[in-house]
């Protein structure tokens, strides 16, 4: 009796809500489940339920990256193809086994990719860049070997422990296992993983004119597909599916299939609520526990029934939270997405819930009616680097076909009376997932006090005490009169001591970013960090990079060129050169900034960015 009367009231409240309160009374309802130990394999797209150290190096000893010779740096001295240095080969070692020679001076050992690196030597040059290739050919003799370029200390040699060192944490609790995790649990020795369990999904169709699919179909009869687009879409995110059957519009019937799906995590029911027979379904809910009808404020999909279904099992009561989703097979797979999605979601311990959604112009007119929020079924394409959105055909809730060829859903939101083609909406793309629409977002702090405070003697203790435990660390400064930057004392400088990976100054006027590099950085490297709003970059140098260049020649510094005719654009000169290159004169900077203008910035789609 008591369950009738907290029905009646949540059936008191029903009025319009939105797909925003909808889900969050959802959420509100489902837990994070337990977590269990399973093969690892088992377990993609589950969440890591511990924090995993490693307990081995990796690699666990240095060794070779490429297949060639083990050799001393120092034996290559001054070594070219055209003054080769020849080492006694003192023997072989693949991957797998340990060398049983070391390398003393003027000596090499033949090694192969992995293998590990013979005691005594510090490099490795590839085959390639010996004549090993040659005296094979002549049949020549192998005890020797002719090493062709200069190897510096260190050349394809990866060293222990680079990727992975015993005792870090390498993978933190609520990780999601993807392909990459499940490598690197690997890589550590762990055949088994410990990951919150996967939700149990039970699905009840309902109707007196469903039939399975294994069924001849009857004059009046439909054949039940709800149950496989939500079972197929309960896999899809990571539960496990359950299949009641056909439920029929009786009480006892639906009792029974009910009964049968209470030891679940979660009952999806589908059909059944709108207005013309609810009746049965709330009957037969009702009696078992609270059950709310909802109009949530979208279409299609507006009636929908949430509650939860309360069951004795022992001498614990266990709460299932049911979801009644509409029975017209779009309706159904529009509020799955919006709804049971993130609902099994978070009961596998995401915290990424929501769809990735993009901006893309839109090819149809739409119509936004009745005041609800609108998905439309829509195909995005991307052309030029812009997402365009077309309607995949009739937008009726019944016509799945228009869904099967959608790969998207357009939200007009309730405000709008419509969209005209060419305006911008935005889409939920169904195909991606959750973590797709996720960017790295950088955590910042900033320490602040009065003058002489210590903020600065904080900073340098907090920069060494965060790169102690693992950080790479950008340490900002704010700096409101001049732009000193590196400079010994000043705080930039003190920043770059204390070990900050790199230091930020900006001023009113200036801002300067001093990175710690370990490589001669590349133009790709560095076009990141310059922002858009520039419209042209003039670099100096880079002769390497496949960027356009310009040389300057001057007859003084003799004719020859420091680049080759084929990599320059144009050449300035103070002479005249013999080639087919345009020559600008050098002094008339009117003539070279046109040049520039004319081929690089208003033709700017031929410039390598
Ligand atoms: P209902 O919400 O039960 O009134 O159902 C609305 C529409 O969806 C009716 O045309 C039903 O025949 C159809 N429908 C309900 N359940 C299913 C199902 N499992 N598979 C296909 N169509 C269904
Ligand atoms: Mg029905």
């Amino acid at each position: 009796m008591r369950t009738k009367i907290i029905y009646n009231t949540v059936l008191g409240v029903c009025r319009m809500i939105s797909v925003e309160e909808a889900l969050e009374k959802v959420l509100s309802y489902v837990e994070v489940l337990e977590s269990e130990r399973k093969p690892i394999l088992d377990c993609l797209g589950q969440v890591l339920a511990e924090d995993v150290y490693s307990t081995i190096d990796i690699p666990p000893l240095d060794n070779s990256a490429m297949d060639g010779y083990a050799l001393r740096a120092e034996d290559t001295r001054g070594a070219s193809e055209s003054s080769p240095r020849y080492l006694v080969v003192v023997g072989e070692v693949a991957a797998g086994s340990m060398p049983t020679k070391e390398i003393k001076p003027g000596t090499a050992i033949r090694i192969m990719t992995g293998a590990p690196l013979p005691e005594g030597a510090d490099a490795i040059v590839r085959f390639e860049d010996t004549d090993e290739v040659s005296r094979k050919s002549s049949k020549g003799d192998l005890s020797h070997i002719g090493i062709l370029c200069q190897a510096k200390k260190g050349l394809n040699v990866r060293c222990r422990g680079e990727d992975i060192a015993r005792g870090n944490l390498i993978l933190k609790k609520g990780t999601v296992l993807r392909p990459q995790e499940i490598g690197v649990l690997a890589s550590l020795g762990h055949s088994a993983a410990l990951v919150i369990r996967r939700p149990i999904v039970a699905i009840l169709a309902t109707g007196d004119e469903l039939i399975g699919v294994d069924q001849p179909l009857a004059p009046g009869q439909i054949y039940d597909s709800n149950t496989y687009t939500i079972a197929a879409e309960v896999s899809r995110y990571g539960g496990i599916p359950k299949i009641l059957g056909i439920g029929r519009d009786s009480v006892q019937s639906l009792t029974e299939k009910i009964d049968e799906g209470l030891d679940a995590d979660m009952l999806i029911t589908s059909g059944g609520v709108s207005k013309g027979d609810y009746d049965i379904v709330k009957d037969v809910l009702a009696e078992h526990g609270e059950i709310g009808f909802w109009t949530v404020c979208m279409k299609p999909g507006k009636p929908l029934a949430f509650g939860v279904i309360k069951k004795a099992t022992g001498r614990r009561k266990r709460k299932v939270p049911h979801l009644g989703l509409p029975g017209n097979p779009v309706s159904s797979m529009i509020t799955f997405e919006q709804f049971a999605r993130p609902a099994i979601l978070r009961m596998m311990g995401k915290k990424i819930l929501a769809k990735p959604t993009i901006q893309a112009i839109i090819e149809d007119d739409i119509a936004n009616t009745d005041g609800r929020r609108l998905f439309a079924r829509v195909m995005v394409t991307r052309r030029g680097g812009q997402y365009y959105a077309s309607l995949t055909g009739p937008q009726g809730s019944g016509i799945l076909t228009s869904m099967a060829k959608a790969n998207g859903l357009a939200i007009i939101p309730e405000s709008s009376k419509g969209v005209k083609a060419g305006d911008m909406v935005d889409v939920q793309m169904l195909d991606w997932g959750e973590e797709q629409g996720e960017v790295k977002t950088l955590p910042i702090v900033s320490i602040v006090g009065k003058s002489q405070s210590g903020k600065t003697v904080l900073m340098e203790q907090l920069i060494a005490e965060f790169k102690k435990r693992g950080y790479k660390v950008v340490a900002l400064k704010h700096s409101r009169g001049g732009m000193e930057i590196d400079q010994p004392g000043k705080d930039s400088w003190r920043f770059a001591q204390a070990g900050s990976d790199a230091v930020c100054v900006s001023s009113p006027d200036k801002l300067a970013f001093i990175k710690k590099l370990d490589h001669d950085l590349n133009i790709e490297e560095i076009m990141p960090i310059v922002g858009p709003e520039f419209d042209l970059i003039l670099a100096e140098g880079f002769r390497k990079s496949k960027i356009p260049k310009i040389e300057v020649h001057r007859k003084e510094l003799g004719d020859d060129l420091l680049c080759s005719l084929e990599e320059l654009s144009a050449i300035v000169t103070d002479g005249s050169l013999d080639t087919e290159i345009a020559q600008l004169p050098w002094g008339d900077t009117v003539a070279v900034a046109d040049f520039i203008e004319k081929n690089f910035v208003l033709n700017s789609r031929s410039s390598a960015f």
